[in-house]
């Protein structure tokens, strides 16, 4: 796919999925900006990687849950680039427990990060994306937001809210040629499903048809088709992308 010329946001790409999202985009041509909140060496890792793909690309320090951290991530893209044409929200937590058991602040960060870091994000580059009569906003939702999942309310309530989010602005923006879609993965390996008990992987691995878990290049080719030119009447969807999990 060529985004060249392009320039585009992706939040939490320092590793896992948001890292492999920063490699397609770059392969393609795209400028781009990266941040996470966390491991600045991880960040720094993705951007040399993203520059020997080809493309331009800038590494922050940016808490997606921060109003006044995510304005100036996407000042720094205007300043670097002038433009900005994709915006990739990937970040993401979880914090998991039964409900009888979950802290409120867990309920809280993962609603903070996910939900609100997404609505943060959207909102900095709306009026921009809108002025230039072009942009591709890409959120990351999940199986858990369509379907549930036992021991993460929180985080289903967030990716369930991302979808309503996606929708939602997806009806405001159409008619300015700027589209918001969400990609929906089952169970990819990354650094969020390594933490999870080897029971519980046995048990979802069991209610994957595919029969396996999916990678985080798998998830970055449909970001990137939805974040394309090719996608342009495509608007409001919710793709998943989980080896049959979701049906
Ligand atoms: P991951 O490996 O844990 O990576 C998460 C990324 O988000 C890291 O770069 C992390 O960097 C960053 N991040 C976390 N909190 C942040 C914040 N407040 N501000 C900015 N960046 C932040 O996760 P992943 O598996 O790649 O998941 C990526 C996205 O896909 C998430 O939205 C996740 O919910 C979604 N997803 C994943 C799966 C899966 O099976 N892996 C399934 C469905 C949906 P720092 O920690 O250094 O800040």
């Amino acid at each position: 796919m060529d985004f060249t010329g392009k320039t585009a946001i992706v939040t939490g790409g320092s590793r896992g999925i948001g890292r492999a999202i920063c490699l397609e985009l770059a392969r393609g041509g795209a400028n781009i900006v990266l941040c996470c909140a966390g491991d600045p060496a991880a960040a720094e890792t993705t951007r040399a990687a993203c520059e020997a793909a080809g493309g331009r690309a800038l590494a922050t320090r940016c808490d997606v849950a921060d109003a006044a951290q995510v304005k100036a991530l996407v000042d720094t893209a205007m300043q670097e680039f002038g433009r900005v044409d994709i915006l990739v929200n990937n970040a993401g937590i979880t914090r998991d427990s039964l409900l009888l058991t979950m802290k409120e602040a867990d309920f809280d960060s993962v609603i903070s990060t996910n939900l609100k870091g997404t609505f943060l994000c959207m909102k900095a580059v709306t009026r921009q994306m809108v002025k230039q009569r072009y942009g591709r906003i890409v959120n990351l939702s999940s199986v858990v937001g369509l379907r549930g999942n036992a021991g993460q309310v929180n985080y289903a309530a967030s990716k369930a809210g991302v979808v309503g989010m996606t929708k939602s602005l997806a009806k405001e923006l159409a008619g300015r040629n700027v589209t918001v879609n969400a990609v929906a993965p089952g169970f990819i390996n990354t650094d969020m499903t390594a933490a999870i008990p080897e029971a519980a992987k046995s048990a979802a691995l069991a209610s994957i048809p595919a029969g396996r878990l999916g990678s985080a290049e798998e998830v970055s080719k449909a970001v990137a088709f939805l974040a394309s030119d090719s996608a342009a009447y495509i608007t409001g969807q919710v793709l998943a992308v989980d080896g049959g999990m979701a049906m």
